[in-house]
């Protein structure tokens, strides 16, 4: 089997017959009675899943629709699939199941509380499995402050949004974005002002899924304070671009240096993992409304699951130690620089493209079916999104243009 390098964009799909697509046929992966190991059907199961894998890999040659980096590889850490980890309750317990990353989880974790503006002695959080889940904890932590609030989000506000509203049962405002995308905090102060006997539990965005945009995080406390609102939580959803505009030169404020009081932050997009991980972070002052003392651990436990995943947090650790901050400015100034160039090459070949200030989403007229297949995009009516995320390379543009032409 030819296996397409890992790292740059190969050749065109159909030559190569690596499509954007595999399927299996059910009965070739039925559970059955018979063990299938040491056989000629437990050869077939190992050709199987190295198929699977190599198209997998191949895919971060043509995977620019999703927020995912592609440009990973954890293999070095192979030994720790024969370990049972488990970062049961926070990075901080003492006691309890001990086969774990914790030490490694607290660097991770002091990484992003320095990086998101925040005092390692003021804030506390813990390695999720996912943005959903880290706003779900910071969202039912504003809510246990103030049971009687508001939640307020972006139209454009990520759809985990909806489901959190769902599962609290929550009185959801949606507030109007301007033409840059953001939160209109004009619109947000007056909806406040109309139930000014309520708190708010605001959910900023920084990184829409559509666009890009970011809210004005560091204006949201202020305006509400000028109209008498004080009673406010305020929560920064930064799964997209939380480890995008910490390095986009003079953008100032955005998390907790702006007031958030909790912050999502994503594990699997910028940094790529092969499984889902998300940074759920808060003001230590407000954990004591979660947590409790969970005696079959011995431990405090403000965490919203039981079992945790342990190697999540070492591969994040993992590739942090290897990357730097140096590592990841580099890192996002790479992607603002495809972004700038998409923008560039879809204009010069009359795909209209736009973007908001310093996102790395391109939204370009919808291209042929094929197209979208092609390169994972996403069918959103008009127009479909280019996500420059760090596996991009200019060549990955070009081949889209020359793809594009009828
Ligand atoms: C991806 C994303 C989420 C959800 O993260 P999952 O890891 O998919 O649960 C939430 N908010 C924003 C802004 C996102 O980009």
């Amino acid at each position: 089997m030819n296996i397409p390098s890992p790292s740059g964009p190969g050749p065109d799909p159909a030559e190569t017959g690596w499509p954007s697509t595999i399927s299996f046929r059910p009965e070739d992966l039925e559970i059955g009675d018979e063990p299938r190991t040491g056989t000629a059907n437990g050869q077939h199961d190992d050709e199987l899943l190295r198929l699977l894998a190599h198209w997998g890999m191949n895919q971060r040659n043509w995977m620019i629709g999703f927020p995912v980096n592609l440009d990973f590889d954890y293999r070095p850490l192979a030994d720790f699939l024969a370990v049972s980890l488990n970062n049961v309750g926070t990075a901080y317990a003492a006691a309890g199941y001990n086969i774990s990353t914790r030490p490694f989880e607290r660097q991770v974790l002091e990484f992003f509380i320095r990086l998101t503006g925040g005092q390692v002695d003021q804030v506390a959080g813990y390695t999720t499995s996912g943005g959903t889940e880290s706003n779900i904890f910071g969202v039912h932590l504003g809510m246990r402050r103030y049971p009687d609030a508001v939640f307020y989000t972006s139209a454009d506000a990520h759809y985990s949004v909806d489901k959190i509203t769902s599962l609290f049962d929550l009185d959801q405002v949606k507030i109007d974005t301007g033409d840059d995308g953001a939160m209109d905090l004009d619109a947000l102060t007056d909806a406040c002002l109309r139930r000014r006997d309520r708190p708010a539990v605001v959910l900023a965005t920084v990184g829409t899924t559509m666009t890009g945009a970011a809210d004005d995080v560091a204006a949201v406390r202020p305006r509400l304070a000028a109209a008498g609102v004080h009673r406010v939580h305020l929560h920064v959803d930064a799964a997209f671009s939380g480890l995008i505009v910490p390095f986009i030169p003079g953008y100032g404020p955005w998390a907790f240096d702006a007031g958030a009081d909790s912050l999502a932050i994503s594990g699997h997009k910028v940094i790529g993992l092969p499984v889902p991980a998300g940074i759920a972070l808060a003001r230590r002052e407000h954990l004591h409304r979660v947590g409790s003392h969970v005696t079959q651990v011995d431990a405090d436990d403000y965490t919203l699951t039981g079992s945790r995943d342990g190697l999540a947090p070492l591969m994040l650790w993992w590739a942090l130690r290897r990357l730097g901050r140096d590592g990841l400015e580099r890192r996002a100034r790479h992607c603002l620089h495809i972004a700038e160039y998409a923008e560039q090459r879809l204009r010069e070949c009359g795909a209209d493209p736009r973007r908001v200030p310093h996102s790395i989403i391109v939204g370009f007229q919808r291209p042929a079916d094929d197209v979208l297949e092609t390169w994972h995009l996403l069918d959103a009516g008009e127009q479909s999104h280019l996500i420059a995320m760090p596996h991009l390379t200019e060549e990955h543009i070009d081949r889209l243009c020359q793809h594009l032409r009828p």
